[in-house]
């Protein structure tokens, strides 16, 4: 079904985390179908035991084998939660450098002190990208918009210090959150001044806590075309290395839907060696694959009976077993066939072509 290796395993070390971000993808406690409505609800995330040290230095032997034995380019993403607050991140990421992995670090920043930065590039830390919209719950406090303008200037000053230690490549992440449309160009600039190497935009996506706070994370309708004008404008004036647009407003405002990619690109190991086909599949206990503990990563990559029958197509329900963009589209969203269905092979139910099927039928 598939003779390549994946574009990237993520390793998510820890749920922990030190910042409240109200988009967070991260699987959510007890929430499966609860949408906030009067005010966001606060971060709250499913727990769990973590593997320890030894157990991430045989996923990482695990992640070498693949690595070695199949064609292509794959990519290490140590992240969480927020992997600093690991006090072995420091081994798990000297593991993977002694290894010779390509890796990158997601973080948000915090916490950070000059003493860990040095520890972080000894251990061969050569790529991170600081989340510049991380950051403390902010709607009880009296103004929330400087509050956050200052937040996002905090997180470009850490980029810059990992950038002034001499971390390679320092990029910033900017989740287009309805709060952060009105001072982008801000942003930016002050990215650029700072000389991070790129900040990539990315929507809002509906899942996990984004899921349960969409109401207050998706900028509004009316604002799509100031969006589209402003990324062009970014983009004209520091060109599209340093601005990597990956807003989609035909997906955020569910024109189109968000095409499974499970099976296709990458795997997911959660805190505690659960395997999942994608981030957003954390919160879909349904998809787990496996666990690292007993469980083959070349077996399920390339085996597991889940990734093949999505990479196959053969789900499939009609409409989508007769649509003409099903190969581009792959029947959806399973984070919405999930969350609306509970089942994880139905229609995407936030597909237009589906709801007019389901209205006919
Ligand atoms: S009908 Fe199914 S395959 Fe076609 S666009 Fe909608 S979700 Fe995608």
């Amino acid at each position: 079904m598939i003779n390549r290796k994946p574009f990237f395993i993520e390793l998510e070390l820890t749920y922990k985390c030190s910042q409240q971000c109200i988009y967070c993808h991260n699987p959510p406690k007890d929430l499966k179908f609860y949408i906030a409505d009067k005010v966001p609800k606060p971060r709250s995330v499913i727990e769990m035991n973590e593997l320890n040290l030894s157990e991430w230095i045989s996923v990482i032997n695990q992640i070498k084998r693949l690595d070695e034995k199949y064609e292509g380019i794959m990519d290490v993403v140590i992240t969480g939660g927020e992997p600093l607050l690991r006090s072995d991140l420091e081994e798990i990421l000297s593991y993977v450098t002694r290894q010779k992995l390509r890796h990158m670090l997601l973080s948000s920043g915090e916490p950070i002190s000059d003493d860990r930065i040095t520890k972080l590039l000894e251990s061969g830390l050569e790529k991170i990208r600081i989340n510049l919209t991380s950051h403390k719950y902010v709607f009880n406090i009296q103004s929330p918009i400087m509050h956050i303008k200052n937040e996002v200037a905090k997180k470009i000053n850490i980029a810059k210090k990992f950038k002034d230690f001499g971390v390679k490549e320092v990029g910033g992440n900017i989740v287009l959150t309805s709060y952060y449309l009105d001072f982008l160009e801000e942003i930016a600039e002050l990215a650029y001044k700072s000389n991070l190497d790129w900040i990539e935009i990315h929507s809002v996506i509906k899942v996990g806590h984004g899921y349960i706070n969409q109401k207050f994370i998706v900028p509004d309708p009316n604002d799509e075309r100031t969006i589209q004008e402003k990324l062009k404008r970014l983009i004209e004036i520091y060109g599209e290395n340093f601005i990597q647009n990956y807003v989609d407003t035909d997906i955020l405002y569910s024109r189109i839907p968000i095409p499974t990619n499970w099976g296709e690109v990458g795997l997911v190991i959660a805190p505690n060696g659960d395997i999942y086909p994608s981030s957003e599949a954390t919160s879909i206990p349904l998809s787990k694959l496996g666990n690292i503990k007993n469980d083959s990563l070349v077996e399920i990559w390339f085996n597991n009976l889940l990734l093949n029958k999505i990479r196959s197509l053969s789900f499939l329900r009609e409409p989508c077993k007769s649509c003409e963009v099903k190969k581009l589209c792959r029947g959806g969203f399973r984070f919405n066939a999930y969350i609306t269905k509970n089942d994880l092979f139905a229609p995407d139910p936030s597909c237009q072509i589906v709801k007019d099927y389901i209205g006919k039928s």
